[in-house]
């Protein structure tokens, strides 16, 4: 018998060259690649293949944040060319999510896995032996190894109360075909702070709490300022630094009631605190691990133990696409014996699609501190560089973050509107370590956001770039910096 890659299939059914528990995100573009080299790979997935990202996750949130945007943007012609009156439908943001996700429907993910010659059994399975995974009354065994790659779910915190009230998550949000007048969103990180946003755009009377002292509490304070005020403009309240004492169901409404009196009144109640994986049933102990723990811990090479890797978000690194993506193009390379660099991540970007986006990659300036590196901090905001001021935009920032000892930068923010789009190029300083000096002899081009690098930097229009920002004192800090080294 051959695989559809004109290999020979295994001897026996149940004895294969690899098996991937868990065909979400990462898993089914590991499956893919070791399908398209010819091994002979069985997928176990417990949902939809594909899994958190094309159905739950990036692309859906994103889809609904481009709905959301659009209205915003039209808005803006009102004082700057023209009059636009919007009014928002939600029926076809929801429709053409429906449409990405087929309904929520792995049909087509199954039929190109199996089409790649790949074999794919719907259920839970668990490791059972160190190379050996059960799901339902079958057992296969891996003659290279077993990967794992379970994700995350989401965090439900311990609140009183809330057993007795039907709260949403974020997958709830995906897949509203209505929405609801009113809506309390517990967390302000990345997720919560999107879907906030959208919903807001959309007309929904939208309240986020917090715990800490500030949304998006992973990135630069500048950040969260600008995200907050943008917030307060969509008419988004913020309870910040509060602790929910419970929550009831009052007739149709949940109350939730926060430390200190205050109480809020909604239709519906999010969940937005965070995901982390649940290790206690994949028989990890089986294969020597250790399933109390909060993630599987893992080797540059993504191993975890003898035939075992991991990767994705139950690795815990960066719980983002991108990481799993390149974690699964890392293990591919050591089945197949090809040569990849180990992993690293002091340059991992992310972005919170946000209206303006805010994108960050390495340290945060605390984060460098804390660290122990002596740091130059140069920051330059997004309205007094040139595309800014012509875009007409208010709030935005670039913020760079230098190791002064070797005059690289190992951590950088922008938000503005392309915020994520700015970050590439300073994604790829800190992860090349390209010295700031090298960043100041290139070309940017005019005007644009990515250039308001270049004039946060010096690299061009020291004299004219100062008309529209005479206080920036970025550029002394970093002349500075780069005559010490004598770069
Ligand atoms: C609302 C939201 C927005 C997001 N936006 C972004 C974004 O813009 N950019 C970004 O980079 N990241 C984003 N993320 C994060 C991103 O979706 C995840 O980091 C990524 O999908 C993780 O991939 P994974 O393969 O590790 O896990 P998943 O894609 O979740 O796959 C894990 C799979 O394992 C299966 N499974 C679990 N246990 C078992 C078992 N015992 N047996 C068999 N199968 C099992 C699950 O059913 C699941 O399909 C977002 C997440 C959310 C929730």
């Amino acid at each position: 018998m051959m695989n559809t890659n004109g290999n020979p299939a295994a001897a026996h059914d149940d004895y294969v060259d690899v098996i991937v528990l868990g065909v979400g995100t990462c898993g089914e573009d590991l499956s893919l690649q070791l399908l398209d080299a010819g091994l002979d790979v069985v997928g176990i997935e417990a949902a939809l293949v594909g899994g958190t990202c094309p159905f739950y996750g990036c692309l859906p949130s994103k889809m609904m944040v481009r709905g959301a945007n659009l209205l915003k943007e039209a808005d803006r012609v009102n004082g700057m060319s023209g009059q636009a009156r919007t009014s928002s439908d939600w029926n076809q943001t929801a429709g053409r999510v429906r449409q990405l996700t087929g309904g929520w429907n792995d049909a087509g993910a199954v039929e190109r896995y199996e089409k790649r010659g790949g074999r794919l059994i719907h259920g839970k399975g668990k490791l059972t032996g160190p190379r050996t995974v059960t799901v339902g009354d079958k057992s296969f065994t891996a003659r290279k190894g077993v990967v794992v790659a379970t994700g995350a779910k989401p965090v439900i915190p311990p609140v009183p109360g809330l057993d007795k009230v039907k709260y949403w998550t974020t997958d709830d949000i995906i897949e509203a075909d209505s929405l609801p007048e009113s809506i309390v969103i517990l967390g302000g990180g990345g997720a919560g702070c999107e879907l906030g946003q959208v919903l807001a755009r959309f007309g929904v009377r939208v309240t986020i709490v917090v715990r800490g002292d500030r949304l998006l509490r992973v990135e630069e304070p500048e950040a969260s300022e600008i995200v907050e005020k943008a917030f307060a403009d969509d008419g988004i309240k913020v309870h910040k630094g509060v602790k929910i004492k419970e929550v009831e169901l009052r007739g149709s409404s949940i109350i939730t009631r926060l430390d200190g009196g205050v109480e809020l009144s909604s239709e519906r109640l999010v969940l937005a605190t965070g995901r982390k994986p649940d290790l206690t049933n994949l028989g990890l102990e089986s294969a020597g691990l250790d399933s109390s723990a909060k993630f599987i811990e893992v080797d540059e090479r993504m191993r975890a133990a003898d035939g075992v890797w991991a990767m994705g978000d139950v690795t815990g690194k960066a719980m983002l696409t991108h990481v799993a993506l390149y974690q699964s193009a890392i293990i591919a390379a050591d089945i197949l014996g090809k040569v990849h660099p180990p992993a690293e991540y002091h340059s991992v970007p992310q972005v919170t699609f946000t209206d303006p986006e805010v994108g960050s990659v390495g340290l945060t300036e605390s984060a460098a501190r804390e660290a122990g590196f002596d740091v130059a901090v140069v920051t330059k905001q997004i309205a007094a560089t040139f595309r800014g001021m012509l875009h007409g935009i208010s709030g935005g920032v670039i913020k760079l973050i230098a190791d002064r000892r070797t005059g690289t930068l190992v951590g950088a923010t922008a938000v503005g509107p392309p915020g994520g789009e700015i970050l590439g190029l300073l994604t790829l300083a800190v992860h090349a370590r390209i010295p700031i000096s090298k960043l100041r002899s290139m070309i940017y081009s005019f005007p644009t956001f990515t250039g308001g690098i270049g004039e946060a930097i010096g690299a061009y229009g020291r004299g004219v770039t100062t008309v529209l920002d005479p206080e920036y004192t970025g550029l002394k800090e970093l002349d500075e910096l780069i005559e010490a080294l004598g770069a």
